[in-house]
């Protein structure tokens, strides 16, 4: 890239440093961190690619959300402390407009978690973003996946399938009274990481996942890193108040992109649930029980089971 493009970027992601822990920000060729003493540091990367990620045409302040709000949604689901991200972009052109917006986006959700921006790369591309989070956790206090045990039960926060209802909006493929278009868009748009929550599920979960791919797929990733089983109760799931009632649970079961947490806790503590899910601002649902056989089994109150369509939202087709 030209001098002079470098010059705008980094005019746009060099700010005033807001952490103490940040001894040398974006600038120079490393930055300069201080990890607290006695703490572990989380990290986690994701990607996000036009075209397979994010729709090319998504306006670029809810893409800046988001790129940071799927990173901060990992350290939620084992409990880190957010603190500090890297941003690697490629852009096919520098648009100053763009850049801005992006920028708006990307920092409103930093401010909110008190996350800084500390380094990154800039180059010309297809458009594609990866985002990496460093957030802190105390040693043995991390919430991985492998510690769910048969007997305790599944529960998920908020209510999932909002994203896949937003999706199929924007896709065209179904049409939604308000004021739920809206809440849908702004959960596919503007999704908001579950941080407080997963820091107030620190030693009451025992395994925790963020449910970015369906509740159903990530529930499974448990169940195999914990090496068990569970069965669900289809109708404990909350779902979106869609006037189709199988397609809601479609959507809540098989829909991506909610970015809510699924964790287990053994019934003992159950009476601790409530006050986590005050900590966390949202509601939590328990939604099923941990078994020892291998397998998801989906249960209607009848007994009989849900089978599900691939791709919860496919359904407002
Ligand atoms: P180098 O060639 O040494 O990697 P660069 O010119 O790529 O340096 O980057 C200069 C500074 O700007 C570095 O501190 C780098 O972390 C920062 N930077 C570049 N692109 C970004 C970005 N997209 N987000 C945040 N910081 C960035
Ligand atoms: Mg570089």
């Amino acid at each position: 890239m030209a001098l002079a493009e470098f010059e705008l970027i980094r005019e746009h992601f060099r700010r005033a440093g807001t952490r103490a822990d940040v001894v040398l920000g974006v600038g120079d060729d490393c930055a300069l961190l201080t990890v607290p003493a006695g703490m572990q540091l989380a990290v986690s990367l994701d990607l996000l690619v036009s075209g397979v990620h994010f729709l090319p045409d998504v306006a670029p302040e809810a893409l800046g959300w988001k790129a940071l709000a799927v990173n901060l949604s990992d350290l939620a689901a084992m409990g880190a402390e957010p603190a500090w991200v890297t941003l690697g972009l490629t852009l096919p052109a520098v648009d100053e407009g763009w850049l801005a917006a992006f920028c708006r986006g990307f920092y409103a959700l930093a401010a909110e978690h008190g996350v800084e921006l500390v380094g990154g790369d800039t180059t010309r591309g297809p458009l594609a973003i990866a985002v990496q989070v460093h957030g802190f956790v105390a040693p043995g206090a991390a919430l991985t996946r492998a510690g769910a045990r048969p007997g305790d039960l599944v529960c998920v926060s908020g209510t999932p399938g909002f994203a896949a209802l937003g999706l199929a909006l924007r896709l065209g493929r179904t049409e939604l009274p308000e004021p739920l278009a809206a809440s849908a868009l702004e959960r596919l748009e503007r999704p908001q990481p579950r941080v407080a929550l997963g820091r107030a599920l620190r030693g009451l979960a025992t395994a925790c996942i963020d449910v970015s791919d369906g509740l159903a797929q990530d529930l499974g990733h448990i169940l195999e890193a914990s090496g068990v089983g569970a069965s669900i109760e289809v109708e404990r799931v909350p779902r979106p108040p869609v006037a189709d009632a199988d397609a809601a649970l479609q959507a809540a079961l098989a829909g991506g992109d909610d970015y809510e947490l699924c964790f287990t806790l053994p019934p003992g503590r159950l009476p601790r649930l409530a006050a986590a899910a005050a900590a966390g601002g949202c509601p939590c649902s328990v939604i099923g029980r941990i078994e020892a056989a291998p397998g998801l089994r989906l249960r209607r109150a009848d007994g009989s089971p849900l089978h599900l369509a691939r791709g919860g939202y496919e359904h407002f087709g």
